[in-house]
């Protein structure tokens, strides 16, 4: 008898005719012979709604409050799954995350999963139930609600899959598996068969919100079989695994993450220490920079420009601002109006011209590119927001047209 761990997200549990559709799902895994653990979303748009009514009171809540708000939203489909399943006559019991024994670490609204104690879900499994756990929670040692951050219940089923030592974790979304690119932004995208954890932990990382980075990066540590398929039908998904069968392909995935805001540090003094007396307050605010850029300085003055995530750009507006006497920049401005675009390959590193290749395509769709970053396996550049997606599709026909 196999183990198997499945994950549903939001929109495959949308409504009633939606969430019948998973429990047959699950309940034909279970006939077939398998103990069968489902971690699972809450329905549609419940967490941006559940954001949004905390807004009305208090913009500025507590992260405490606010996970013990979000929280609801996975409750809710745990308990509306296991009355579907009971429906069609199979043993099941749902869990919330504590009752399924996930540990976290303290950080409110972006914990981290550091055991499972797996004893409860062991116990249902040998009397043959099927067990729902929400997705997305945990508790933390002081017994409070935390949240994994937003898409975090990709992360609670591999959590789920490599506690148990599972036989497979099959994560069930809107779409096909992973493709080269959103779907939903360009026509030309088609799904990937495989593709290696690092790629994918890569395109994760850089805003391809099929998967939850941290779930790929915990699939990797623990070496938990991995694959991406629809909720809607039968189609063969993605696997991701180890290596991938297309070994070092040139240029993977192309991803557009419009989580950032710039900030620009004008007409500083070009003297050596600046940008370590800037980056350092930011971090010890925890406040995460990705892309920077430095003008080179005449001597007098330059120009340091970075990004953070949107929801980062009030806090690291606030600090520079206490900071103004000391940083002395003659104006900081900050705009939100900015997406990162990048391409992701493992085959990249030994190849020369891919860089030109991408900008050639920006140029030939007259998008200009406002900050570069590059790594062995991507190259990002900074473009103007209205322009993302035209980006995406550029770079997307440059390198993998079929
Ligand atoms: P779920 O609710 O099932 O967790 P998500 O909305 O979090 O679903 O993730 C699925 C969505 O991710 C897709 O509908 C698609 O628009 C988006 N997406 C972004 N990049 C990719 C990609 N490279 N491959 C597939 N889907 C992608
Ligand atoms: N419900 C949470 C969110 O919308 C977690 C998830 O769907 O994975 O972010
Ligand atoms: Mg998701």
């Amino acid at each position: 008898m196999g183990l198997i761990v499945q994950k549903y997200g939001g929109t495959s549990v949308k409504d009633a005719e939606r969430v019948m559709n998973v429990a047959r799902r699950i309940t034909d895994a279970y006939k077939a012979g398998n103990n069968v653990v489902v971690a699972v979303s809450a329905q549609g748009d419940t967490t941006d709604d559940l954001i949004e009514k905390a807004k009305e009171i208090n913009p500025n809540a507590s992260k405490r409050e606010m996970d013990m708000l979000l929280a609801t939203g996975e409750q809710i489909s745990i308990a509306l799954l296991a009355m579907a399943i009971e429906k069609i006559g199979c043993p099941v019991i749902s869990l919330t995350g504590w009752q399924a024994g996930v540990k976290t670490d303290t950080k409110y609204s972006a914990a981290r999963i550091k055991n499972i104690d797996t004893e409860r879900i062991h116990k249902e499994l040998d009397s043959r139930r099927i067990v729902i756990v929400a997705g997305f929670q945990g508790i933390n040692k002081y017994d409070d609600i935390t949240t994994l951050g937003r898409g975090g219940s990709d992360t609670s089923a591999v959590a789920l899959a490599a506690a148990l030592h599972a036989d497979v974790c099959e994560i069930y979304t809107d779409v096909d598996g992973v493709y080269t690119t959103d779907p939903r932004i360009c026509k030309e995208a088609y799904k990937l068969d495989d593709i290696s954890y690092d790629e994918m932990l890569e395109l994760a990382s850089l805003g391809a919100n099929v998967l939850h980075n941290r779930s790929v990066e915990m699939a990797k540590k623990y070496n938990v079989k991995l694959s991406v398929r629809s909720s809607l039908n039968n189609n063969e998904g993605t696997y991701v695994k180890e290596v991938s069968q297309v070994e070092k392909m040139l240029v993977r995935g192309v991803t557009r993450d419009n989580d950032c805001a710039r900030i620009a540090l004008c007409g500083v003094e070009d003297t050596p220490g600046k940008a370590f007396q800037v980056f350092e307050m930011l971090a010890k605010a925890g406040i995460c920079v990705d892309l920077i850029i430095q003008s080179i300085g005449d001597g007098k003055s330059k120009d340091i420009s970075f990004t953070v995530t949107e929801g980062e750009l009030d806090a690291a507006l606030k600090i520079l601002e206490e900071n103004a006497s000391m940083i002395n920049a003659r104006e900081i401005k900050s705009t939100k109006d900015v997406s990162k675009v990048s391409i992701v390959g493992a085959g990249m590193v030994n190849n020369t011209g891919v860089a030109a290749k991408m900008f050639e395509a920006l140029y030939d769709a007259q998008i200009n590119i406002k900050m570069i970053a590059t790594s062995e396996i991507k190259i990002s550049v900074l473009v103007a927001r209205n322009q993302a997606e035209a980006a995406v599709n550029a770079i997307h026909s440059k390198f993998l047209s079929k």
